[in-house]
């Protein structure tokens, strides 16, 4: 019903580093060629945690969009812009936040996480609270279906289907839909409507997937229908009567969680990061006294990879013979750690070259990153118009 479009955004809050081009960026790369794609930079949420130094955002802005450029991203192909240019974003946000339960946002895991270890210094924000249902709208605004993010940010998306399941839930009645979702059901002839009752029922009353998965490709398959009736049975099923907004999904790439220097999840913020711009000397200083498993404080004793961080980049980085090399050589005592690093040391230098070269002109020359910007911004925002003018209709917000 609507085009399958793909949003992601990062906070511009520092450089990038491994763990975001192994889990999304490359995923970004990958779906551009494919299908519809928006990527923003996401400054109003770099300032949940900086908005007493907001100083660094916009340096770090267009750096980061630099890097996307240089990682592979392509403004010919996918949409860059930066979310507060596109104020839509601030209104679906303020519109949802009427619905949602505070239940739901205090039980998210980054919250509590926030809150449990806040510095004596730092309170717990509305705006950190918030933040969550903030990327409900950034992506809910493009009703896009795929969400390419690491990790870490499962909760989050979750926490997106069930925001715009309630809202369609909400403000998706159309006047008098049960009885034409009814009169629906009857076209579909006595055998198919029987069957769709049933199944409606069992998904209904038990929540059953597989019956919803059923019914939906029966009504694929259902020929007799106009467009209308079918989208109209579509939303029966599920209790939602119009779909205003779309439940998406997110997106994982091979390495959703890619580890830091001390085995931690790599991080801006953790100090345990190799970045995107990181020299050979840089990259060679960083994995070379990165720690390994703590049984081998000599050469001579034997190591176990699970125990060890940088097997963790040989599982990412290295072909299945220097995997084995690694493995055998760690758990015999073969093998120095430092000897062991080296592969994985020449791979992130490989990796990271090319991307150095394809940075270069935009670095040379910055008016092409904001003409990309100029370009993007208008993109977005005609979308997220579009999507705004249906929710304020269903929210009886129209003035006409
Ligand atoms: P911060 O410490 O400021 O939160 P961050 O390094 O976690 O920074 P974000 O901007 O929060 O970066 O994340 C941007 C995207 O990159 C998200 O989709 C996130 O899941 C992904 N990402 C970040 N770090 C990793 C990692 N180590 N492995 C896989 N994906 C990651
Ligand atoms: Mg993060």
């Amino acid at each position: 019903m609507y085009p399958d479009r793909v949003v992601s955004g990062m906070r511009p809050t520092g450089s990038l580093h491994l763990g975001h081009y192994h889990g999304a960026l490359k995923n970004w790369i990958r779906l551009q060629a494919e299908q519809p794609c928006l990527f923003f930079v996401a400054d109003w949420h770099a300032l949940t945690t900086h908005y007493d130094d907001p100083s660094i955002i916009e340096k770090a802005a267009w750096e980061m969009m630099v890097d996307w450029l240089a990682a592979g991203v392509d403004p010919s192909q996918a949409t860059l812009f930066i979310q507060s240019r596109v104020p839509e974003h601030a209104e679906l946000h303020l519109l949802l936040s009427m619905a949602t339960p505070l239940g739901w946002l205090e039980r998210v895991p980054a919250y509590r996480d926030r809150v449990d270890n806040l510095a004596p210094h730092e309170q717990a924000t509305y705006g950190f609270l918030g933040y969550p249902l903030l990327q409900a709208a950034d992506v809910l605004v493009y009703r896009a279906s795929a969400v390419p993010v690491g990790e870490d940010q499962l909760p989050h998306v979750e926490m997106m289907r069930e925001i715009a399941r309630r809202f369609n839930y909400l403000y998706g009645k159309e006047p008098g839909f049960e009885q034409k979702a009814q009169d629906a059901v009857k076209k579909l002839g006595s055998k198919r409507a029987r069957l769709y009752n049933e199944l409606r029922t069992q998904y209904q009353q038990n929540g059953d997937d597989e019956a919803l998965a059923q019914a939906k490709a029966m009504l694929d398959e259902a020929g007799s229908l106009s467009m209308i009736d079918r989208e109209r049975l579509f939303g029966y099923l599920e209790g939602s009567r119009k779909l205003i907004l779309v439940e998406p999904q997110a997106q994982l790439t091979a390495t959703a969680r890619l580890p830091g220097l001390d085995g931690g999840k790599m991080s801006k913020s953790g100090g345990n990061a190799i970045g995107l711009r990181e020299d050979k000397a840089g990259v060679t200083q960083k994995v070379r006294t990165m720690p390994t498993d703590p049984a081998r404080v000599r050469r001579t004793d034997p190591g176990e990879p699970a125990r060890c961080p940088v097997w963790q980049f040989h599982q990412v980085y290295s072909d299945t013979p220097t995997q084995e090399w690694a493995a055998r050589g760690c758990r015999s005592a073969g093998i120095g750690c430092l000897e062991c690093k080296q592969p994985v040391i020449d791979a992130i230098v490989a990796e990271l070259e090319p991307m150095q070269e394809r940075a270069q002109p935009y670095l040379d020359d910055p008016s092409l990153v904001r003409a990309i910007v100029a370009d993007g911004v208008d993109t977005a925002r005609k979308l997220a118009q579009e999507t705004m003018r249906d929710v304020r209709e269903a929210m009886g917000l129209d003035y006409t």
